[in-house]
């Protein structure tokens, strides 16, 4: 079970105070989605991972912590605007804005699965379009990752999963098949094999939809 609890948080940005909810424990029953989004009860915490400061409208994992960049983006026009942005959920936008803040400071990565996270939150409003400019933007930030020498996953095999994921669900169809096949090529661990196998199936039909690890591998 998911265990909850409100605390009380002081905006390392504004020094003012405002309640958040904190995620105690959580548990996970079931395969994760091919892009890693964890099965029930953990899925449904995501409303807990990012916190917007109501004052000054910082968002970041934790309100606590100053990230560097945070003061000189928050004037920017392009963070004033994402925090209000009206076609999005207002939980997407926050990730989104924790993503710019990221961006900024040249973590790539991190920025990259806050981006993610939003489009998890547009796939739960069935916010299409959303979500399709969240996981572009995931892509993207996955991209300049990889170009600069960080990794977006714990192996390079898993790495390569995760961006054809990303990129087959925001439509980016001929670079999600070159991945995969280079992917296919390289690397030699069964599941990840199973997995960018499916995913050929998948782009190859153009299909942008969401799978589980284990319906790629058969076991579901
Ligand atoms: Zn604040």
């Amino acid at each position: 079970m998911t265990t909850i609890f409100p605390v009380e948080k002081q905006c390392a940005h504004c020094g003012r105070h405002s309640e958040h909810i904190v995620i105690g424990s959580t548990n996970t029953f079931g395969s994760p989605d091919l892009d890693t989004r964890p099965p029930e009860m953990m899925r449904s915490t995501i409303p807990h991972w990012v916190q917007r400061c109501p004052h000054c409208g910082y968002c970041n994992s934790d309100l606590d912590h100053l990230l560097p960049t945070a003061g000189q983006v928050m004037s920017s026009e392009a963070y004033r605007d994402q925090l209000v942005e009206r076609t999005l959920p207002t939980l997407a936008n926050s990730f989104l804005c924790l993503s710019i803040i990221l961006a900024a400071q040249g973590e790539f990565t991190r920025a990259g699965w806050s981006s993610l996270h939003a489009a998890w939150v547009c796939d739960d409003e069935r916010a299409a379009q959303g979500a399709l400019h969240c996981r572009q933007r995931a892509a993207s930030l996955f991209q300049e990752a990889l170009a600069s020498g960080q990794m977006i996953a714990r192996q390079a095999d898993a790495s390569d999963a995760l961006l054809v994921d990303v990129l087959r669900r925001s439509l980016q169809f001929p670079l999600a098949l070159s991945l995969c096949e280079d992917g296919l090529r390289k690397h030699s661990d069964e599941i990840i094999k199973g997995v960018l196998t499916f995913q050929k199936l998948l782009i190859q039909r153009q299909d942008s939809g969401c799978y589980t690890v284990a319906q790629a591998l058969g076991n579901a």
